[in-house]
């Protein structure tokens, strides 16, 4: 099994850098190419590095490419939300308050959405800067296990043991 330890080192992740990621997204100031293009940046071309069938925005890379449904089914199965229907970076930052979730969990669920768009713009930039695919099923792995420390961290007491996170079981 994969250790809840093991991704930390390999993402030099900090929470921190994840807000101020999803404050950029939000802004739609990340360099995707359509953002670039914007600027009068040349791109070789505007599609999507995933699906290359797309033009790259924000909202596709995060809500709209196949690659992103993958994801977006994946966690709405593990933390039981309702399927999502997201078209917008301001979307998933105000997600976790559609989905029927109180207290703990709705901070919990608002945590993972950040961190699941932060790691899927980085398996973008995997893909752009050293042309590795994708894997949904490892990316998930990666947001559940960077998600479980993240809260770890966050919430201190009472926190619920790997296990439980693993079923979303939370106090
Ligand atoms: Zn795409």
């Amino acid at each position: 099994m994969r250790g809840p330890q093991s991704s930390v080192g390999r993402f030099g992740f900090r929470w921190s850098k994840c807000n101020i990621f999803m404050w950029r997204a939000y802004l739609d100031r990340l360099p995707t190419k359509m953002a670039l293009l914007r600027r009068n940046i040349t791109v070789d071309n505007q599609s999507c590095a995933w699906c290359e069938s797309n033009e790259e925005t924000i909202e596709h890379i995060l809500t709209g490419c196949g690659i992103s449904a993958g994801i977006w089914n994946a966690l709405s199965r593990w933390c039981r939300f309702p399927g999502m229907f997201v078209f917008h970076a301001h979307d998933l930052v105000e997600m976790h308050e559609h989905c029927g979730a109180f207290g703990i969990k709705k901070m919990v669920l608002h945590g993972i959405i950040i961190i699941a768009c932060w790691r899927m713009w980085r398996a973008r930039n995997e893909k752009k800067f050293s042309n590795k695919d994708p894997n949904v099923v490892e990316m998930v792995a990666d947001i559940k296990t960077l998600g479980f420390l993240w809260y770890k961290d966050r919430f201190k007491q009472g926190v619920v043991d790997w296990d439980r996170w693993c079923t979303f079981d939370l106090l």
